[in-house]
């Protein structure tokens, strides 16, 4: 079995992200800049945090770090969005996700300016990427479709079935290889049998959030499968290590290729995060 190495394929968009803002830093004098909002202390929203300031920095991308108690309210947190709206200093930037339950975040994402929306998740974007105009797209399953793509894997006339319906994972990939001219199908946790469904697809991209339940029968022989899982499984004594939806070790020896946890969709994820921001950039300067 292949492996889609997405900590390789992320260097190299990085290093093109890299020398594009050179240029433009040459042309224009000017950095992108990032900004990143985060609410409350969620250990993985920090990590999350802290990864892409640190990515921005290798990229040489400016950053900003918006950082709000747990208790913030509503209306706190839309003035800061209206305030990083208003803020020419500042190009594009995220609210980190999962928000406190006390927010509301379908109305917090919709005050987020679309031509400064990193990661592609307001109405209007998504809006666009399902009209098959595509703007910002967002970061995960656009760098799904780099994977794919660096690694040359045919997509026209395939049968790809994408587990999981989100707004920022299933959705916006099923519109992506269905662009991508793929014979779409999206499973969900109502779909009944979803074996016998997975199991007639050339490709599967795997974005249910359940740790390592996808087992050689799942899938057909010499299938493709993307993990986009991302769980923290609990060892012996105080160890724990990351997986995903799919357990590596029983679909080994029966899959054409699939992407590792860590070190596979992750970092593309980040990578697409600036080159997004790269992007707005580019609208903002109009190049
Ligand atoms: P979500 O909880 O919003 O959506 C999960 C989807 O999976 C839902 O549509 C649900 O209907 C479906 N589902 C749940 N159980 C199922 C089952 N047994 N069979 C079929 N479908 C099922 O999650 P999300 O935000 O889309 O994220 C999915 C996973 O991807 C999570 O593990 C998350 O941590 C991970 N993730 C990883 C990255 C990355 O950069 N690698 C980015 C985003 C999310």
């Amino acid at each position: 079995m292949q492996i889609l190495d997405g900590k390789e394929v992320s260097k190299k968009c990085k290093k093109q992200i890299f020398k594009q803002v050179q240029a433009l830093k040459a042309e224009s004098g000017r950095a992108p800049c990032l900004a990143v909002v985060l609410v409350g202390d969620d250990p993985a929203s920090q990590v999350y945090v802290r990864n892409k300031i640190k990515s921005c920095e290798e990229a040489g991308i400016l950053s900003k770090e918006v950082r709000l108690p747990s208790d913030v309210t509503q209306a706190q947190l839309e003035e800061h969005i209206k305030k990083l709206n208003n803020d020419d200093s500042v190009h594009a930037y995220l609210v980190q996700l999962p928000l406190p339950e006390t927010l509301d975040k379908t109305r917090v994402l919709d005050l987020i300016d679309p031509l400064k929306d990193a990661d592609g998740l307001t109405t209007s974007n998504l809006g666009l990427l399902f009209a098959s105009r595509p703007r910002v797209v967002p970061c995960t399953p656009k760098g799904v479709m780099k994977i794919l793509e660096h690694y040359n894997i045919e997509l026209a006339g395939k049968r790809a079935v994408v587990i999981g319906r989100s707004q920022i994972v299933g959705l916006p990939m099923a519109h992506l290889l269905l662009g991508a001219n793929a014979t779409v199908t999206v499973c969900h946790s109502k779909t009944a049998q979803l074996s016998e469904v997975t199991r007639l697809a050339d490709i599967v991209i795997a974005a249910a959030g359940k740790p390592e339940f996808l087992t050689t029968e799942y899938f057909k022989k010499n299938a493709v499968v993307i993990d986009v899982g991302i769980h923290r499984k609990a060892l012996e004594g105080d160890k724990s290590k990351l997986c995903g939806d799919v357990n590596f070790d029983d679909v080994k020896d029966h899959l054409l290729a699939l992407t590792p946890v860590p070190g596979g969709v992750g970092p593309m994820t980040i990578a697409m995060l600036l080159q997004n921001t790269l992007e707005l950039f580019k609208l903002r300067l109009q190049v």
